[in-house]
């Protein structure tokens, strides 16, 4: 099969003018057309290189590799000095545009997708609120029925599902509704397993961590502690029984005090634990963003937190059916609260350079490899390793998108 492929390949008129790259794969033999990223400054996990080509095969979806030149009547794109960093994985989203994941509506989240491919973002996990559980369930039915047909749409793939909530803790709520809040039910989640890909949980409602330790031992879910008021040790012990993730750390959960550390202080502490943060200058200081990296390291992830006010005017819109008031980037309820940010994930890459002396390479780390690695999918995204998902950006200096590919395809332009 594969030879006759070759075969026909090479007796074809257009094969002579392809560029033809043999990769070689658990032993078999294919021939490709590459295109090759020219110009630009490769964002790598552990560098950033220059002088070399990255090559992408837009048949098979997939990076093909590093090379030194580009051979003749090869498909070119010219990044123009600009950066070519991997795709942005936005691992915690409630909407953009006007539409918000909670409406349950599959060409909202199809709007949502293909608006944030304008920000870089190739991949993301719709992230539902606390609202009724009935709410919940057809959001994630939602989700479900398009998540296959996101993975060649023109727009970021969906992976999954992030649920925040419903098991929180009410003294930490924010701005989710405190009538919707539940018991922490692992068997509901597990039954929904197919398509929840994270959950924020405060460990104290869980009586015996029952449901984290369930979780981790059934399922792949990351499992994140987020709106809870745990006191230290108790944030220690829920990371060991599996919720190894903060969810946007700092806000909404005991804070970091000298003599009180917190789910803040637990979860820096602890090697196991990722965290995440809204790096939109607003919600944490700036000051912070370095400070967190440099204890984190890869654990560190960007987020948005977005709600369907991102990318909309000033004006009043609705979060978790409470109204919300968006002003400049400030985004809150009628008492004040704080409710979700309208960020844009290539926008927090760019805060975070701007804020901070570390290594440009490991600030697109924390908007790619990292939440990559926190639900289970590096092995296929989040870097430029040959072998992974073409999901590619190009940016200039600011981290402003020139172009997004992903899967091979190139699905915006400015
Ligand atoms: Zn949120």
């Amino acid at each position: 099969m594969l030879e006759k492929r070759v075969k026909t390949l090479e007796n074809t008129a257009c094969a002579r003018s392809i560029c033809k790259a043999v990769a070689y794969l658990k032993g078999m033999v294919f021939i490709m057309e590459l295109t090759y990223i020219i110009n630009g400054k490769i964002v790598l996990p552990d560098a950033v290189v220059s002088g070399k080509a990255l090559a992408f095969c837009e048949e098979s979806g997939k990076i093909a590799g590093l090379y030194d030149s580009v051979p003749a009547d090869a498909k070119i794109i010219d990044a123009d000095g600009g950066y070519v960093a991997p795709g942005l994985v936005d691992i915690h989203i409630h909407g953009y545009l006007g539409e918000d994941v909670c409406d349950a509506n599959p060409e909202g989240l199809k709007n949502i997708a293909y608006g944030i491919a304008k920000n870089g973002v190739t991949s993301f996990l719709p992230t539902t609120m606390t609202v009724a559980k009935d709410d919940i369930i057809a959001a994630l039915n939602a989700a479900r029925s398009v998540k296959e047909e996101s993975k060649s749409w023109d727009g970021a793939e969906i992976l999954g599902v992030h649920a925040e909530g419903p098991f929180i803790n009410p003294s930490k709520k924010g701005a989710q509704a405190e009538e919707n809040i539940l018991v922490p039910d692992a068997d509901f989640v597990l039954e929904n397993a197919d398509i929840i890909t994270s959950i924020t949980i405060a460990p104290e409602m869980d009586k015996d961590h029952a449901c984290i330790k369930k979780l981790a031992a059934e399922s792949n879910i990351l499992v994140s502690m987020g709106h809870t008021d745990a006191k230290f040790d108790e944030a220690m012990s829920a990371i060991k029984d599996g919720a190894t993730h903060a969810t946007h750390l700092f806000n909404a959960m005991s804070a970091l005090a000298h003599r009180n550390p917190g789910v803040v202080g637990a979860a820096l502490a602890s090697e196991d634990a990722s965290v995440e943060f809204i790096a939109d200058t607003f919600h944490i200081n700036p000051g912070l963003y370095s400070i967190v990296a440099k204890l984190k390291g890869r654990k560190t992830v960007l987020i948005t937190d977005c709600v369907r006010a991102g990318g909309m005017p000033d004006g009043e819109y609705e979060l978790g059916g409470q109204p919300i008031f968006l002003h400049g980037i400030e985004c809150r309820l009628a008492d004040g609260t704080i409710a979700g940010s309208v960020l844009r994930l290539n926008d927090a890459v760019k805060n975070v350079l701007a804020h901070t002396d570390l290594a440009v390479n490991e600030v697109f780390n924390m908007a790619s490899l990292n939440p990559a690695a926190a639900i289970h999918v590096s092995d296929r995204k989040g870097s430029l390793e040959a072998g992974k998902d073409a999901d590619i950006i190009i940016t200039d200096e600011n981290i402003q998108i020139i172009r997004t590919v992903k899967g091979g395809k190139t699905i915006y332009v400015a």
